[in-house]
């Protein structure tokens, strides 16, 4: 589409959504549902998910008024140009007052869906059905347990990892064409999903037989477009995925933001900046690159790839750092909503929980509350999905390595196969089916717990850095 064509591509977009609301709410779809729970489907069947699944999106649709919907994309729409005015210029004053007006409008929200304890658990159940607060609380908590020392270790030892090697001028195709070579190993599958351009990289999926992906390169670093592929491939694989019954159903589409997030930084992470994938991909990337990388060995890509830099800024963190980053907007989020920080003096906690946790000092709020267009628009309560992404992700790899004993061999190898149909089967076929945890305790027998993504960051990043976590210095 060109860029002019954003405004008419909207209004479409709002009239379609705008019909299939009005007749998704529909007091007969009600009464249809009703007469289907009265049949007492069985809950493990693909029948049953449905009426379920339909059910929850119903009472969601039902309950927050026509009215408040358009006002709340009418402040978005206001909020949005101020936001990037105020960004460029770090003035958090001018947009104070429309994070204001936001947070009344995701409280009432909050009120129209009804919630237990807090107004955020109403917008999380929204997007991570079943989850809570409370749950993120505990589980924020045990992260910050964990990573704040960890992040202060490595940061003593900046100099143990050198990533001069993915610097320098890189061939835009070849990057291209050697991030599609990677996720076609992988299993992307190009005859039901392409590649393309764009600024910010995402995927979508228009239905079973086209998913896309947009990558962004960079000439100056190797590594953006490189991982951004394989992230946004774990994104599309899960949609490939999907049982290609629930195709325009209610029940296609993945469980929860958090567990899509999961999926990608699975392929990303977990698989992309392992010591495996490298000593299969070093050769081909050398190939793609003639010249490039004479005289870097698989041990020094490696440790380039899992390099930690604190920074201020959350699209920009590593693997380490980044649930930091979400925690601290977790926090003012919920803070806000419970009307114990206003707008205006976000910036201020905002900086000090920076250094708190990252260890640097925020010069301005354009690297500070500034940073993320999230809080012009309604959506609260989205943030954690990338946590729960990074989370969910390690607890599932960690059942992944008992079915499968030897994926390091495999992935050595440059296979993929016995991963994917793996994941396949046991995440990506059901779709919308399960709850985010209803799923994992399905896979892995367990509540959603930190404890695999602790255990996996402390122990690779001790190797990496040459930290010894078990007895920590004094500060
Ligand atoms: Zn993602």
């Amino acid at each position: 589409m060109p860029p002019g064509g954003v405004g008419s591509r909207a209004s479409a977009m709002a009239t379609l959504r705008g019909l299939a609301h009005e007749r998704f709410v529909d007091p007969q779809v009600g009464g249809l549902l009703e007469e289907l729970e009265a049949r007492d489907l069985d809950p493990e069947s693909d029948d049953g998910a449905l009426v379920r699944v339909t059910r929850r999106d119903y009472d969601h649709s039902v309950k927050i008024p026509a009215e408040l919907v358009a006002e709340a994309a009418r402040a978005s729409t206001e909020a949005r140009p101020v936001w990037q005015l105020a960004r460029e210029d770090s003035d958090w004053k001018l947009f104070a007052p429309y994070l204001d007006r936001n947070v009344d409008i995701n409280r009432r929200i909050a009120d129209a869906l009804g919630y237990a304890e807090r107004p955020y658990d109403a917008l999380l159940d929204r997007s991570e059905p079943g989850m809570t607060t409370r749950q993120l609380d505990a589980l924020f908590g045990r992260l910050r347990e964990a990573i704040v020392p960890l992040v202060h270790e490595i940061g003593r030892r900046q100099d143990a990892v050198d990533d001069s090697c993915l610097w320098g001028d890189w061939d835009e195709r070849a990057q291209l064409d050697f991030g599609m070579q990677v996720v076609t190993r992988f299993g992307f599958d190009s005859e039901r999903g392409r590649q393309d351009l764009s600024a910010h990289p995402f995927s979508s999926g228009l239905g079973a037989g086209d998913v896309r992906i947009t990558t962004r390169v960079s000439r100056r670093s190797v590594s953006q477009a490189m991982f951004g592929t394989m992230h946004e491939s774990g994104h599309a694989m899960y949609t490939q995925g999907h049982a290609p019954e629930f195709d325009g159903t209610p029940l296609w589409g993945g469980a929860s933001p958090g567990v899509h997030e999961s999926q990608s930084r699975l392929w990303e992470n977990l698989v992309g900046r392992s010591r495996p994938m490298w000593r299969y991909f070093l050769g081909p990337l050398r190939q793609a690159f003639p010249g490039r990388l004479d005289g870097v060995d698989e041990e020094t890509f490696y440790r380039a790839v899992n390099k930690v830099y604190p920074s201020l800024i959350r699209v920009e963190a590593d693997e380490v750092t980044y649930n930091l980053h979400i925690l601290l907007r977790f926090e003012i989020e919920n803070d806000l909503l419970d009307r114990e920080l206003k707008a205006a003096d976000v910036p201020e906690a905002w900086n000090a929980k920076v250094e708190q946790y990252l260890g640097i000092k925020v010069p301005d709020d354009t690297q500070g509350a500034l940073q993320d267009i999230h809080w012009s628009g309604i959506s609260f309560g989205g943030f954690p999905g990338y946590t729960l992404g990074n989370v969910i992700g390690a607890q599932l790899m960690e059942t992944v390595r008992e079915a499968i004993p030897d994926l390091d061999d495999q992935i050595a190898a440059g296979e993929f196969g016995s991963l994917h149909g793996w994941l396949k089967e046991k995440v990506w076929r059901h779709g919308r089916k399960f709850t985010p945890g209803e799923l994992l305790h399905r896979i892995t027998g367990r509540s959603l717990e930190a404890e695999p993504w602790i255990r996996y960051v402390q122990q690779k990043f001790a190797e990496i850095y040459d930290l010894d976590l078990a007895a920590p210095r004094q500060h």
